[in-house]
């Protein structure tokens, strides 16, 4: 029986959540027949959580493979291949692994990546993907030509399963690691103050509509009652109002939490692709007919420069209420 690989990426000591939810992903093919769910990662310590999130069998490759470039990676894959007959591999569309790990994978076994997709099926025992195309206004499903059949995906695209420490399975080593042949000459880290965008369970995105980057400062005001995150649309990064890492959408990030505030942000397909999978959406717009008023669950329409200090003044009035 051939079976799903997933990659697990790890980074300061921990697996990268994206490894969870493709586990989650690989369960879901594992039920509708792909076989079973294995997992290979960089050092012992971590198998018992993949296990517990999922995976039957884990790999686990020498501590010393978590955080080398992706050319290192390469045997322990190949390894873990083999001993799993997996015809199927995910992974996490990262800058840091991912992005680079799936196209050399793909092209050492002849076949093709399918990058960033939304969602994942099996037909006749293969693999069938869905992902954007036409710069995020056409969905497309593709199947693969080749035995190997490789996927990858953003962050928060797919729901992991809550951890079961009742789970059992194997846990095998695999001594393969490669020599990198690119050496890294150094590394800046994005300095970035309370809850990340991809994790918060609260964002307040602006978009072009604000009109004036100082705007963001009320989007600002509002994250901080909520315990939330700050996010923009690419329009109000293209224009210089917020930084590149706050974009939201088919080419930023991917974020599902369970309230979405959308501040003058059209709703185009592009950035819904990055935040649809949000619970509850709320719409402050002008416009009664934006693309992302009809998304919405709650939606005020108005101008935003009347609507948003009553209603940070309303929730700061609640939170003092306790
Ligand atoms: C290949 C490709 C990839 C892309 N990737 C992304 C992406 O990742 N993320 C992304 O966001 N976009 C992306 N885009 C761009 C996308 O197509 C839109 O252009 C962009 O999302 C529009 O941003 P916006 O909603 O802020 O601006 P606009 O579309 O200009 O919308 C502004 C909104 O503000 C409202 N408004 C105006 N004034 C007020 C006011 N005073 N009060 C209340 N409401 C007001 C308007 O009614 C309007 O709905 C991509 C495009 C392409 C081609």
């Amino acid at each position: 029986m051939p079976g799903v690989l997933v990659i697990a990426e790890v980074a300061d000591g921990k697996v990268l959540p994206v490894a969870f939810e493709l586990l989650g992903a690989a369960r879901a093919l594992s039920a509708e027949g792909a076989g079973p769910v294995s997992a290979l990662v960089p050092g012992q310590a971590h198998a018992q959580e993949l296990i517990a999130r999922g995976a039957d069998v884990v790999y686990v490759a020498p501590e010393s493979l978590a955080g080398q470039m992706y050319d290192a990676w390469l045997p322990a894959v190949d390894a873990a291949l083999q001993q799993s007959g997996a015809d199927i591999v995910l992974l996490g569309q990262t800058a840091s692994l991912g992005r680079d790990l799936g196209p050399a994978l793909a092209f050492a076994h002849r076949t093709a990546i399918a990058p960033e997709v939304t969602a994942l099926k099996l037909e006749n025992g293969r693999l069938r993907v869905t992902r954007p195309c036409y710069g995020g206004n056409a969905r497309a499903e593709h199947t693969f030509a080749g035995q190997l059949q490789i996927a990858s995906a953003k962050p928060k695209t797919f729901d992991a399963l809550e951890p079961d420490a009742s789970r059992t399975g194997e846990v095998k080593t695999i001594d393969a690691v490669g020599q990198s042949r690119i050496t890294v000459l150094s590394v800046e880290k994005v300095e970035s103050e309370g809850v990340r965008l991809e994790d918060a369970d609260v964002v307040v995105a602006g978009g072009r509509g604000l009109g004036d980057p100082s705007a963001f400062a009320m989007l600002e005001e509002l994250a901080k009652l909520l315990r939330g995150a700050v996010g923009a649309s690419r329009a109000a990064c293209d224009l210089g109002w917020y930084p590149p890492s706050s974009q939201v959408g088919l080419t930023g990030k991917t974020v599902s939490p369970t309230l979405y505030i959308a501040v003058a942000i059209s709703g185009a397909s592009q950035h819904m692709a990055g935040m649809s999978g949000s619970k509850n959406i709320v719409a402050i717009n002008k416009d009664p007919e934006a693309n992302m008023v009809k998304a919405a669950k709650y939606a005020v329409i108005d101008d935003y420069r009347k609507v948003l200090p009553a209603f940070i003044e309303e929730v700061r009035k609640l939170k003092a209420q306790g």
